[in-house]
């Protein structure tokens, strides 16, 4: 199959993060066991959903993984102009359809490299590692990372993880982190403002303390200029409470995400949020003993990804993608839990980002041969 039969076929399973992606795994188990390779799949507890991992080539240290998620983003909503399902084209040179770039262009690319991988003579061996709920939080991967340490007796060193970048390669990404923020007051009459607790009055006093903290850390001087902003961001991005102008809130809750520079945390930033969070309970409990704030984890951090220039990686992905720049993006992607299982890890993959989880989201044919020439100068590379 060529890569964009590959790729439409991909296109056509419609899993969403967060749902059975078993339909789209095992068609490329298949494919892959079909070419003589053996797979091993990594279950999620209920068995509803897999990562798939497989090696080609022989069990020596030095390996190269390459990693993809096999889940997109919902269509619900978007003014889609073809169906998102079926890759469409059009005739301009853009492949159309959902996850077309985010990011089965890269699985497509990795596919239809498979056959010349199993008949070159590699000395390195090439594994391949597919995802599930990525979309929703990067869930699977950890899991994936640490199953094929331990599955196999040699050792990968380098991680590519094929997150849309324009094939440049890429060698920072942020963390995330999301938080929900309960605040809970005492109800009343509006005029008893000084008697109770608002709770939305509270509320807005952390979210200003969230405000200065970012402030304060771009104040301090702690930013990366590899990243667009350079800075951690703290953001509050939705918040509800309250009955009524004339009724004290009882309760407000708000959601709110940290993206930090790699030098920081978002488990530093909480702490200090919780400590600032224990001082306004110690002095509001005094007028409502009930009163309470309560921060809780609504998306597990994905860690960022930090590669220094003199990591072999950089070098090998720069050769591979014939292109001698790198960059870093302020997304969330997989690479940084391969890193942190212990693998040399990088972002690089086929089309652009500004494409991604839109409607009429598409891939350039262009950038599709160019992830296919970054497999075969590995399968090449791998081979001497
Ligand atoms: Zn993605």
């Amino acid at each position: 199959m060529t890569v964009e039969e590959i790729l439409s076929k991909l296109v056509s399973f419609p899993v969403l993060g967060g749902e059975s992606n078993l339909s789209i795994i095992h068609w490329i188990q298949e494919y892959i066991e079909s070419h003589g390779v053996k797979t091993t799949l990594v279950p999620n507890p209920e068995g509803t959903k897999a990562s798939l991992h497989c090696r080609i080539g022989p069990a020596v240290d030095g390996g190269v993984i390459l990693s993809g998620h096999t889940d997109v983003v919902p269509v619900e909503g978007q003014d889609w102009t073809t169906d998102p399902f079926t890759l469409t084209d059009k005739g301009d040179g853009l492949l159309y359809g959902r996850g077309s770039c985010d990011m089965k262009g890269f699985v497509a690319c990795c596919l239809a490299a498979l056959p010349d991988m199993t008949r070159a003579n590699l000395t390195k061996p090439i594994y391949f590692a597919f995802s599930y709920d990525e979309e929703i939080g990067c869930l699977a991967a950890p899991e994936l990372a640490r199953a094929i340490k331990s599955h196999y007796t040699e050792t990968p060193r380098f991680a590519i993880i094929g997150e849309p970048t324009m094939m440049v390669p890429t060698v920072g990404q942020k963390g995330i982190c999301i938080f929900q923020t309960k605040v809970t007051g005492s109800q009343g009459h509006s005029s008893r403002i000084k008697q109770e607790v608002s709770a939305i009055h509270e509320a807005m006093r952390l979210i200003l303390w969230l405000e200065s903290k970012m402030d304060g850390l771009i104040a301090s001087g702690s930013v990366d200029d590899r990243f667009t902003p350079n800075h951690t961001s703290i953001h509050i991005g939705n918040i509800s409470g309250g009955l009524a102008p004339n009724i004290i809130a009882q309760e407000c809750v708000f959601n709110w995400d940290v993206r930090t520079i790699p030098s920081e945390t978002p488990q530093q930033i909480l702490k200090e949020f919780e400590e600032y969070c224990r001082q306004r309970e110690a002095e509001l409990k005094q007028r409502f003993a009930g009163f309470r704030i309560s921060t809780t984890n609504k998306h597990p951090a994905v860690p960022g990804l930090d590669t220094r220039s003199n990591q072999a990686i950089v070098a090998l992905v720069k050769e591979l993608a014939a292109n001698e720049t790198t960059d870093a993006v302020s997304y969330a992607a997989e690479a940084g839990q391969f890193a942190e299982v212990g693998f040399e890890a990088m972002i690089c993959g086929p089309g652009d980002i500004a494409q991604a989880h839109r409607a009429d989201e598409f891939i350039a044919k262009e950038q599709l041969a160019l992830g296919v020439e970054f497999m075969n100068r590995l399968i090449k590379k791998f081979s001497e």
